[in-house]
Order: structure tokens, then C-alpha cells, then sequence
């Protein structure tokens, strides 16, 4: 059976002499492994589209039983050459195609996901656009979209409406200011009416958002904590920790 899907390139790896194995997620798909026959070979179409980060509609002969299906023939949709020319898009996007590759399992089917992907992974091309934000939104949103949606309005221990807050290490969520008998807050005011905006904010739109450069990092710092907590697969993102180092230095 020949399936037709349009996919992003996460990683490729040498096979043999000529061939290379590429695993993408795809929208029709989920994540799959292909092999691609020849693709070392200077003339192959294939060196130059099976690149990260790269967005391809692709042909691949399917096989029920058989773990690596082989690549028929694919062509660009958007090629990441912009995102690859700065040095902060460039960690973004490596960070967000390694968060799909940890996160999403084999021939998990997600187009919301998927659509998510693309959006943010354009956005980086925009050498304007606030990063920061954009990775902030794409974590939140990815989290909702596989069954966390993060309690913004109200603290977990007593249900008072939330001003500042603290992340609670032991439930994965937010409690407020009375409830806090350890440690310090973690979350002024001005964050949280950032992460409930960002909640009804559309990716396009995340320009208009306001916000001061504290709420940014407290912001960051939550979905961190956030999504290690709930997330299957975050905390070995490796890419994370190179990000945080070197963008926020
Ligand atoms: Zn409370």
C-alpha cells in the first residue's frame, strides 16, 4: 500500500553506504521510520530534503508487521534554511522537533499536534517574532493537547482564586500565596494573567500580548516545572537544558 502524507523531519541517521533512515512526524501518519534508499548518493533528491526541521509531503510504501517502511518519494514544503541562518531560531526549532521526537510515540495520530508543529516551527522564520513566547505557547498548548490542561484560575490546595503563586513539587500544580509555607513565590500576578491570556491567545496573535521581560522567564520557568511533571519524556529533552543555557544564558 502506497500512503501519501505531508511530514516534518526530527532526526536521520547513515544506513549503510547509500541509504539513510529518516523519522518524521506526520499529519496523516503520527511519528513513523522510513527508510530512504540512495539518499547518500550526491545526486539524491533526498540529501537535501531529509534535513530537521525540513516539512515534506512524502509517498512511502506501507507493509503491515514491518518497523521501517521505505520512502517512495517526497518534495519540500517549506525548507528550514531560515530557521538553520540564527542562532536562536535555530535552537528553538532543534528544541521543538526534539520535544515531538521524546513525546510522541510511533504512529501516534495527532493533526492538532501536528498543525501546532508547523506553525510554531514558521513562526521561527519570523526574525521579529519573540521566541520566548512562541516556545512558551507551543509547551502549553502541546500539554492540553495530551490531557493536561494546567488549573490558571484557582489555587489546587484551597480553590482561591490565584494572584501569585508557587508550583506545588508534590501535585504538579499551582497553589497560592497562604498556601505556600516553604520556599519562595515563584509566580507574580503579571504572569499568571500572561499564562491565562496565552490560553486564549491564537499563535498569530501572540504579538499583541503584554507583558514584562520577569513575566517571560517566571513564565518559562512554569511551563518547565509544568511539563516535566505531567509530560512523559521531558525530562530526558536534552536540547532543553542547551537552550536554557544558551538563549537565557
Ligand atoms: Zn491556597
Amino acid at each position: 500500500m502506497i500512503v501519501s502524507t505531508d511530514a516534518i523531519v526530527l532526526r536521520t541517521v547513515n544506513y549503510s553506504e547509500t541509504s539513510i533512515i529518516v523519522t518524521l512526524f506526520s499529519k496523516e501518519s503520527g511519528k513513523i521510520t522510513l527508510m530512504a534508499k540512495g539518499a547518500r548518493k550526491p545526486k539524491s533528491p533526498f540529501s537535501a530534503q531529509l534535513e530537521p526541521m525540513n516539512i515534506l509531503n512524502l509517498n512511502y510504501f506501507h507493509k503491515d508487521g514491518r518497523n521501517i517502511q521505505l520512502l517512495k518519494n517526497s518534495s519540500f514544503i517549506e525548507n528550514s534554511l531560515s530557521i538553520r541562518e540564527r542562532f536562536d531560531s535555530l535552537n528553538y526549532g532543534l528544541t521543538i522537533i526534539e520535544v515531538l521526537d521524546k513525546l510522541i510515540h510511533e504512529n501516534d495520530i495527532d493533526p492538532i499536534i501536528y498543525r501546532l508543529s508547523i506553525k510554531t516551527l514558521s513562526a521561527l522564520k519570523n526574525s521579529s517574532a519573540n521566541y520566548d513566547i512562541m516556545f512558551s505557547f507551543f509547551l502549553l498548548q502541546l500539554s492540553i493537547r495530551l490531557g493536561f490542561m494546567p488549573e490558571l484560575n484557582q489555587c489546587c490546595n484551597c480553590s482561591n482564586i490565584l494572584e501569585s503563586a508557587k508550583f506545588d513539587e508534590h501535585r504538579g500544580e499551582l497553589i497560592c500565596e497562604n498556601c505556600v509555607h516553604s520556599g519562595e513565590i515563584n509566580f507574580s500576578p503579571g504572569t499568571i494573567k500572561l499564562l491565562q491570556a496565552l490560553l486564549k491567545t491564537h499563535i498569530d496573535s501572540l504579538h499583541s500580548l503584554k507583558y514584562e521581560e520577569q513575566n517571560l522567564k517566571e513564565l518559562d520557568s512554569f511551563l518547565d516545572y509544568y511539563s516535566k511533571f505531567h509530560l512523559e519524556g521531558m525530562t530526558k529533552v536534552k536540547s532543553l537544558k542547551i537552550l536554557r543555557e544558551l538563549v537565557h544564558g
